[in-house]
């Protein structure tokens, strides 16, 4: 590789943000991204920015992507350039389509954008994604939407943040007023204050200020917010914890940001300080040892499938993340797994505007490859050797439903959509160790379900039944020999499609009796 080249690389590698917004349902994460869409694209006037007007252009043009795209806007990858930066943001779906995907997507991220209401605080799925996030240590920002209503005090948000999720928060602005009596925020690191300007809030001003004292922003948001939020700021710089640019690397402290998504409040300051925190492209962990991103050899991974969505077709695609080095289109690389080479000739990369044919690409960047199924979630291509990436952990299903066919003649075709699914991480399979046989579903949301069932039926001809079954939990078994007996009461014992042993269980409690009863005996949360 030449000097050019290798500069190049790390320029490119330098200018990438690749992250993802974790929340619950509602909290505002459409709204967010297609604020951060605009500012990305049309939008872009500094200093003052009429709310009122980016609103209606943020639901045309997003609507027209959703129109353009189809589903796949909701199930992938947005990119857009902002002051040098090439973002990408990849799409997490919600609540209705959360699963298995959902968690394997964030194992593509570098950063993660957690997104809270400010009258619900920290909510259920927040919490779920929050902790794939944690366990892989990267940096997690903050924002707290809604500040338009009446919510929670701020320092119990930041209190309950630290308590449920074990995390320390660092208020990067401060609202000034709250709901009704919102009048703006107070930039704790440029010293800046945002303020809403008229009665309708329709634009904002921002100015600089020497620091929250400066009597500017009592002649603009009056004396009772003003001493308010002198008390507030005062409490934050003695208790607070300081800003520690170390922490928020390793994920151990989280930025926080107030604003209002759909008011376009906050969101650009938002938008310019996660750009200057959140990493570029991290090192990725191989069996080779990290994988630097400059590293002049093109590798990745694929984190997940999509079935193409016209059922004449089986064709699906494949998203890659690129680890290291350049791609270019037509590059013939190794697919370890598989032990060949394959050409890269039909990759798709996803952009807000378009899907276009990718011509190059770099470590950060997301890119679709077209599967004739070839590919299973996890496998691991590079140029010139067979680095294999160890990025992406098996999930704990909590969902379980027991499968049966309703012809029996379509057995032979039922067992290669069985197959062909759980390859592509669709579900996650099980077999009762009795003498029955019977075959359970292992799920982290039901929409898989329903998606397995539609699929079974179109792709492969075969109409199934499934049946919930009681079990929340599944834990691998290491033991040196293992009693089914012990597994009768709020549990069962299966194996998983390696043949490992699994207790699954209905309750927190027979869980925690069955360890308590067996000390001997390893309760793994995914396979081993
Ligand atoms: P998602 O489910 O997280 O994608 O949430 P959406 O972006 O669809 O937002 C859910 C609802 O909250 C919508 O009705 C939005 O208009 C509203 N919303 C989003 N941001 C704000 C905000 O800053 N203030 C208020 N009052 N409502 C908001």
């Amino acid at each position: 590789m030449s000097e050019t080249t290798r500069t190049e690389l790390r320029q490119e590698v330098d200018k990438r943000r690749t992250f993802a917004i974790i929340s619950h349902p509602d909290a505002g994460k459409t709204t967010l991204t297609e604020k951060l869409l605009l500012y990305g694209g049309a939008i872009h006037v500094a200093g003052s920015v009429k709310a009122r007007k980016a609103a209606r252009h943020a639901t045309s043009d997003w609507m027209e992507i959703e129109k353009q795209r189809g589903i796949s806007v909701t199930s992938s990858v947005m990119q857009f350039q902002y002051a040098g930066k090439q973002v990408n943001i990849l799409d997490t779906p919600g609540h209705q389509d959360f699963s298995e995907d959902t968690y394997r997507t964030l194992t593509a991220a570098d950063s993660a954008v957690m997104l809270i209401d400010v009258a619900k605080g920290v909510e259920a799925q927040t919490i779920k994604l929050f902790q794939v996030c944690s366990k892989r240590g990267i940096p997690i920002f903050t924002f707290i939407n809604k500040l338009d209503r009446e919510g929670q005090n701020p320092f119990e948000l930041l209190e309950e943040i630290e308590r449920v999720l074990g995390i320390r928060s660092v208020p990067m602005n401060w609202p000034i007023g709250m709901g009704r009596e919102l009048c703006g925020v107070y930039d704790r690191m440029k010293n800046q204050v945002e303020l809403f300007q008229g009665n309708d809030h329709s634009t904002i001003e921002v100015r600089k200020v020497s620091d929250y004292r400066d009597p500017v922003i009592r002649e603009m948001a009056g004396d009772y917010l003003a001493d308010k939020l002198i008390e507030e700021l005062e409490l934050l710089d003695v208790a607070g914890d300081p800003f520690d640019y170390e922490k928020v690397k390793i994920g151990e402290l989280t930025p926080v940001f107030f604003g209002s998504a759909v008011n376009n409040f906050g969101v650009q300051t938002f938008l310019e300080n996660f750009l200057q925190l959140a990493p570029p492209p991290t090192p990725r962990r191989s069996t080779d040892g990290p994988i630097e991103p400059e590293n002049e050899k093109f590798s990745g991974y694929i984190f997940k499938i999509q079935a193409n969505m016209n059922p004449a077709h089986r064709d699906r695609l494949a998203f890659l993340r690129i680890c290291s080095g350049k791609f270019q289109r037509g590059m013939s690389v190794r697919h370890v797994r598989a032990g060949k080479e394959i050409k890269l000739s039909q990759p798709q990369q996803f952009l807000a505007q378009d899907r276009d044919i990718v011509e190059t690409a770099y470590p950060g960047d997301i890119i679709g490859l077209f599967d004739p199924g070839i590919f299973r979630i996890g496998d691991s291509l590079s140029e010139g050797s067979s680095v294999t990436f160890d990025e992406l952990p098996t999930f704990s299903p909590e969902i379980f439903a027991k499968v049966t066919i309703k012809n029996a003649l379509k057995q032979k075709q039922y067992l290669k959509g069985l197959d062909q699914l759980t390859e592509e991480g669709m579900v996650q399979v099980f077999r009762s160790v009795g003498p029955f046989e019977d075959t359970y579903l292992g799920v982290v949301g039901q929409l898989q379900f329903e998606v397995f069932e539609y699929r079974m039926k179109n792709e492969y001809g075969v109409d199934i039944l499934l049946s919930r079954t009681p079990f929340q939990f599944a834990r691998w078994i290491v033991a040196d020999k293992v009693d089914p007996s012990k597994f009768r009461i709020n549990s069962t014992l299966v194996k998983d499609k390696n043949d490992n042993d699994v207790a699954l269980f209905e309750n927190e409690y027979a869980m925690r009796t069955a360890m308590e009863r067996m000390p001997d005996v390893k309760f793994l949360e995914t396979a081993p």
